[in-house]
């Protein structure tokens, strides 16, 4: 592709409402236009950036066994009757009549389409288990549209259901399904995790979302920092709170968190029983006094374990060995260092004002600093990590569960037969009796996940692709289109690596080359060539987008430096 004919309107200009750099940059790199609220146009480049997404999550669910339908975008309002969802979907659902007054919905997502589509043409045990998916539009009227792709109300999605004789073949694809995700958003080069996730308005009974972790994303995540866990805070919201593991023999803590802290023999002893049922109710007054204060417990005669406990039970995010000097260092200044099997409470100086709670354990030498920072969490977030960490989720390993923010990208269900029972459709078991469908169901946000690779990739001056996705490899810039033995050399170049089956874009425009290194930069090919001025010492420049490092090659050598 020479840039001189292509359609990529790049602009200074970035939207009025856009404040995430992943919406910024795609406008401005020309990937995308808004045509309404929630609606884009994808152009070229954006396109390209589409197929290749779209194109891995093919490959990878073809090789899981999965086949690829396409299904009707308009569907009819009876079907979602017959499920019982027409009435509970809410405004999401945007309901339209034809000019005969049929009543018809723009799909949201496919369940019922699926279901209808199977009902009657799958009949046997034996033609089961089937997973059938499609990479379509969907239509959602999101009350907030925001973010670009991040949140449109018309975006494309991946939509799998699966049909099973039994729970246990439906669980079998579940996991199935869980593999063939983390390979698609592996080869997609992005940082994810599957978490465990509320179900939701879809139903059924267990389900995981995929976050591609970014601090942009508008879900809060719970991850361990040893072990695989992680989990939605949502999910565990409506979760009810599992009472605590064992309960304390001292139900009122009030004499030991009032001020003064008198009874330090009795603390001791209650401490040394019960380290974690203290220090939870001192962090979670604490943080609820709003106090200016900030409180360090140092916690003594406790093993590590009960420290992480500890830290897991006010949503600390992160605990690290620190010495004393260290302490001092960063202004924590304790008024004394409690003896052996004591601690005490602390007024920390000025500079920790923001912190609000604080917890410190270790020997004599060391020190564990839990939970330095928790200023940046709200009360409301706090709430629910305390309910995470008393409920289900304080993963088994016992370790301290951080939170970061994820972008939902994919959210698989295990969906029973919630729909099938609803709409009637059944096979002849093995012993020729009907049955409804057990289910399952996989999506991924499509185009969303165009939005969630800038989030995670790029820096002040614009996107930067990974590999497997950029809409171009290598883009060769000819610094001076009028200089001949440079646009000459630009051309050969070009050529081969044409030849060689490299993606490559060549920068023919007229225009200034620092216009069109801004351009590079915006756009974010992984690299860029150019010709310009090194040319007199026989020279090319190979720049690397991610790390805007620059390599003189000569230019005999540029396209194996490429390979
Ligand atoms: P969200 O919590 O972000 O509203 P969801 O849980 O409602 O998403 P699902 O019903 O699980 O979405 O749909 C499957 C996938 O479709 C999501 O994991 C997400 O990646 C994508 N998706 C959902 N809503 C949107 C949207 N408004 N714009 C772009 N992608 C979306
Ligand atoms: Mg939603
Ligand atoms: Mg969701
Ligand atoms: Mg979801």
């Amino acid at each position: 592709m020479r840039l001189s004919k292509a359609f990529v309107p790049t602009t200074k200009e970035a939207p009025k409402d856009a404040v995430l750099p992943s919406h910024i940059y795609l406008v401005r790199g020309g990937f995308i236009n808004q045509v309404a609220s929630g609606i884009y146009n994808f152009l070229p480049f954006g396109k390209r950036v589409l197929d290749k997404i779209r194109s891995i999550i093919k490959e990878e669910l073809d090789k899981a066994g999965c086949q690829e339908v396409q299904l009707g975008f308009v569907t009819p309002c009876e079907l979602w009757e017959e499920s019982g969802r027409f009435a509970k979907y809410g405004k999401e659902l945007l309901r339209f009549k034809d000019r005969k007054e049929n009543c018809f919905v723009l799909g949201p997502t496919h369940e019922e389409m699926m279901v209808a589509l199977v009902r009657g043409r799958v009949t046997s045990y034996k033609q089961l288990p089937l997973n059938l998916y499609q990479i379509n539009l969907k239509f959602r009227d999101e009350a907030r549209p925001r973010f670009g792709l991040l949140r449109g109300r018309e975006f494309i999605m991946k939509d799998g259901y699966s049909f099973h004789e039994s729970i246990e073949d439906m669980q079998r694809e579940y996991a199935l399904m869980e593999e063939t995700y983390k390979k698609i958003f592996t080869r997609l080069g992005l940082t994810f995790r599957a978490v465990e996730a509320d179900v939701g308005a879809i139903g059924g009974s267990a389900s995981k979302e995929f976050m591609v972790i970014a601090n942009s994303g508008e879900d809060t995540i719970a991850v361990c920092s040893a072990c695989e866990y992680a989990a939605n805070v949502e999910a565990a919201k409506r979760k009810k709170p599992v009472p605590p593991v064992e309960a304390p023999e001292f139900s009122n803590f009030e004499p030991f968190y009032t001020p003064g802290l008198t009874s330090i023999e009795e603390l001791s002893d209650f401490f040394k029983v019960h380290p974690y049922y203290f220090v939870k109710a001192v962090a979670k007054k604490a943080i609820y006094d709003e106090s200016e204060e900030i409180v360090i417990f140092f916690l003594r005669g406790s093993d590590e374990l009960q420290e992480i406990k500890a830290a897991n039970a006010i949503g600390a995010n992160e605990l690290v060995d620190v010495s004393e000097e260290e302490l001092q260092e960063a202004g924590i200044v304790p008024g004394f260092i409690a003896p052996y099997e004591q601690q005490c409470r602390i007024v920390l100086d000025e500079d920790l004002k923001g912190a609000k709670g604080l917890i410190c354990g270790g020997n004599r030498k060391d020190y564990h600093l839990i939970g330095a920072d928790l200023s940046h969490f709200d009360e409301a977030l706090f709430a629910d990590i305390v309910q995470v960490k008393e409920g289900d989720l304080c993963p088994e390993c016992g370790a301290v569960m951080k939170l970061t923010k994820g972008i939902e990208v994919g959210h698989i269900f295990q969906l029973g037969t919630r729909y099938s029972a609803a709409m009637n459709a059944t096979f002849l078991d093995r012993d020729g009796k009907a049955k409804p469908f057990v289910m399952g169901t996989y999506g991924i946000g499509v185009s969303r996940l165009v939005a969630a690779a800038i989030e995670q990739n790029h820096d002040e001056r614009g996107c930067i692709w990974p590999k497997e996705i950029a809409p171009y490899e290598v883009c060769i810039i000819v610094s001076n289109i009028k200089d001949s033995e440079q646009s000459e050399l630009g051309e050969e170049l070009y050529q081969k690596l044409l030849d060689k089956g490299v993606e490559v874009v060549l920068d023919d425009r007229a225009d200034r080359f620092g216009a069109k290194i801004k351009d590079f930069e915006l756009i974010g090919y992984p690299y860029a060539l150019i010709v310009g001025k090194a040319l007199k010492e026989g020279k090319v420049q190979l720049v690397d987008r991610k790390t805007l490092q620059k390599l003189d090659v000569p230019k005999e050598e540029a396209i194996e430096e490429l390979m």
